[in-house]
């Protein structure tokens, strides 16, 4: 089913400015220019509901989404950008990291990845990390439409090998496009069941 209502509620720099924690939260992260915003639109089905730009770092607050009235859909800023200062960087981190520690209401946290990319430090650092505080989180592939099948699936087996390295299980993986809106389905029937809890 097809998302209905999709609204901007607020943006900010202060974790303990975001709306109180009254429903339920999925929260969407990854390196800058992954294509984080064009995922955000594609599964609300607004052509610009999150801002799609060619500049990496420029989404550097918590935006929150209300969507359907139901659950909070939120755009936290892109992290790992080598163009911006290393002051800037740890104040990004600081943000995340204040807001991923104040949300009762976080059923999950997608975490995005470009499928055109090896695994990546930054990305795999950023996971330990949430799987060492115990943080839900599922892997999303990014423009997968770029890729043949067999190259995705290599993809896919790389990068589960990697988390087997660390972890007993893997996380949950989706593949999408923003392009073909492959994955959206997969995400909202995901999303649902966790909403009525
Ligand atoms: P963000 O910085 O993570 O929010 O990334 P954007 O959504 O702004 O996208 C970054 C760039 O990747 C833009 O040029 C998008 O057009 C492109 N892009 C995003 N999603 C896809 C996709 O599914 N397929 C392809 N081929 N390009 C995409």
């Amino acid at each position: 089913m097809p998302v209905k209502q999709a609204e901007f509620l607020i943006s900010n720099s202060e974790p303990d400015k975001c709306p109180a924690p009254d429903r339920p939260e999925y929260a969407f992260i990854g390196r800058s220019n992954v294509g984080k915003s064009s995922l955000i639109n594609m599964l609300t089905g607004r052509s610009s509901l999150a801002k799609i730009s060619g500049k990496p770092g420029k989404t550097q607050l918590i935006n929150h989404f209300i969507i359907d009235n139901e659950w909070y859909l939120v755009d936290l800023p892109g992290y790992g950008y080598a163009q911006v200062s290393k002051s800037d960087r740890e104040k990004f981190a600081g943000l995340i990291d204040g807001y991923l520690t104040s949300r009762p209401n976080l059923l999950c946290i997608f975490v995005l990845v470009d499928a055109r990319i090896a695994p990546q430090k930054k990305d795999l650092d950023f996971m330990s990390n949430l799987g060492e505080r115990g943080l839900p989180f599922v892997i999303v592939f990014t423009k997968t439409e770029k890729h043949s099948p067999t190259k995705l699936q290599n993809t896919l087996d790389t990068y589960r090998a990697k988390l087997l390295e660390e972890w007993e299980e893997a996380p949950q993986f989706f593949v999408t496009s923003a392009i073909t809106a492959a994955g959206r389905e997969d995400i909202l029937s995901f999303i649902r069941p966790l909403n009525e809890g």
